[in-house]
């Protein structure tokens, strides 16, 4: 007889927040697909077959906010996500070719998506004109991306250019997500009220909530409940938040000018001059930690170490402040509107190749404070993430579902297998898998199809809006 399975999980605890699942049983995967969750499963046909008793089973952990580009994050972040539990993430800069290229070459098995940042010489920034916008968007579909992102934290544009960026990406098809930010106002609680206000009730995804709420316009607690209300009154924007005290930002220096308007933030708060120079002190005193690669991952250094390997690279290296505070992020991790549904739709770990790929573990720890259920977590982590995304056919441990499947630990407090369309690529953090799989829209597939890679095709226009809303007229 043919097997009936490839692989079965045996007597783990089933955690499927969509179908409200949780009880000990069994997961029956074939061809790539889950075909039965049940309790005693026949394993007599099965290929193979995996002892799960005392683990948690989870749909696969989705981070929706993660870099592994040659610009940012490099490709070390494919391996680092995937020995910590991750099965499938948005790169949220590009360039698409980078991401694609690192996959192909140093892949983790793992399914990427990729967003194309809008990034602009100093004179387009203000006379961005709607035409070169919608060819823009319409090069990086091509490409391959499923969308675009807006650096404006770090390089920001004219609010006008954002909202006209947010408007016609969507008339595009095109996923948008924003780290707010413009001209006028920064990558604080302000610069988020605005990024609501300049969507003008076009759904997009504003990033890393949690970058809004470090006290820079006023007690970091106080600003962590108006940046909830603020979702709560904007329901077409999707949102994650980090749980881990280091942010992500350049060290880029030109001509003695800090080029990110974040760095120099942190630079101020730290008591630095916002300057080459105080960068300089900020790294060598401590204060601001350089990512280095060693030994196949990258890791955070500073103090003099961490200067020297700032200034050999000519100052364009990718730098982490502790800017995070943990009762921001354990707030922002849990709140709920009136509903029952989180307010922050999910985890994510601004991470890949930016080492704090800690968002299995801090959401584990979050259960283990009784900050969050068993089921509440694997939503955050996965199920809200799918919806986020538009990724139909992930998210849930259902029959005919991809078996994306991330096991955890509940006792090591972190994941110990990695399944990503019923491969194995993770076994207790040692990754095993190789290349993967590229998420792309119809836009992208012929240029995707070059790379020789298996692909997936999604729709954006899927996962926008999130919630069905009176929305304002366009004009
Ligand atoms: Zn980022």
């Amino acid at each position: 007889m043919a097997d009936r399975y490839s692989l079965v999980l045996k007597g783990g605890r089933i955690l499927d927040p969509r179908n409200g699942l949780d009880f000990v049983g069994d997961v029956g995967i074939f061809q790539g697909k889950i075909v039965e969750v049940g309790r005693n499963l026949d394993t007599s046909h099965a290929l193979d077959a995996v002892d799960l008793s005392g683990k948690w089973v989870l749909p696969g952990v989705i981070d929706p906010h993660v870099h592994v580009s040659s610009w940012i994050g490099d490709y070390p972040g494919l391996r680092m996500m995937a020995s910590e539990g991750v099965i499938t993430a948005l790169d949220m800069a590009g360039p698409p070719e980078s991401v694609f290229a690192n996959v192909k070459d140093h892949g983790s098995g793992m399914h990427i998506a990729c967003l194309d940042a809008f990034t602009l010489g100093d004179k387009q920034k203000e006379s961005l004109t709607h035409g070169e916008i919608e060819k823009r968007i319409a090069i990086a579909m091509e490409k391959g991306a499923i969308g675009v992102k807006i650096l404006g934290g770090h390089y920001p544009l004219s609010p006008e250019a954002t909202a006209r960026i947010i408007r016609e990406a969507r008339k595009q098809g095109a996923y948008v997500a924003f780290h707010a930010g413009t001209t006028r106002k920064g990558s604080n609680l302000e610069g988020m009220q605005e990024a609501i206000q300049l969507s003008d009730g076009n759904p997009f995804h504003l990033a890393h909530i949690n970058s809004y709420c470090r006290g820079y316009v006023k007690d970091p607690l106080l600003e962590t409940f108006e940046a909830l209300q603020l979702l709560k009154d904007a329901p077409h924007v999707w949102s994650e938040s980090y749980v881990n005290v280091f942010n992500g930002t350049s060290g880029k220096c030109v001509q003695g000018m800090i080029q990110s308007h974040v760095t120099r933030t942190c630079c101020r708060v730290g008591g630095y001059a916002e300057d080459e120079n105080g960068l300089g002190q900020a790294i060598r005193e401590g204060f601001a930690f350089v990512t280095v690669l060693k030994g196949g991952i990258n890791t955070l250094i500073t103090g003099e170490e961490g200067y020297r390997y700032w200034r050999e690279r000519g100052t364009d290296v990718t730098l982490s402040f502790p800017v995070n505070l943990l009762p921001v992020q354990i707030h922002l991790a849990s709140a709920k509107d009136s509903e029952g549904a989180f307010i922050v739709d999910a985890f994510s770990t601004d991470g890949g190749g930016i080492p704090r790929n800690t968002m299995v573990r801090h959401a584990l720890d979050l259960v283990r404070l009784g900050v969050l259920t068993p089921l509440e977590m694997a939503r955050k982590l996965s199920t809200r993430t799918a919806e986020m995304l538009g990724l139909k056919s992930k998210g849930t441990l259902s029959a005919g579902f991809d078996a994306d499947i991330t096991v955890v630990d509940p006792q090591a407090g972190k994941a110990s297998l990695g399944i990503a369309c019923g491969r194995i690529i993770m076994v207790e953090g040692r990754v095993v898998g190789r290349g993967g799989t590229l998420i792309t829209t119809e836009k992208g597939v012929s240029k995707v199809k070059e790379w020789g890679l298996p692909y997936q095709v999604m729709d954006p226009a899927e996962a926008l809006p999130r919630k069905a809303l009176s929305r304002k007229r366009e004009p």
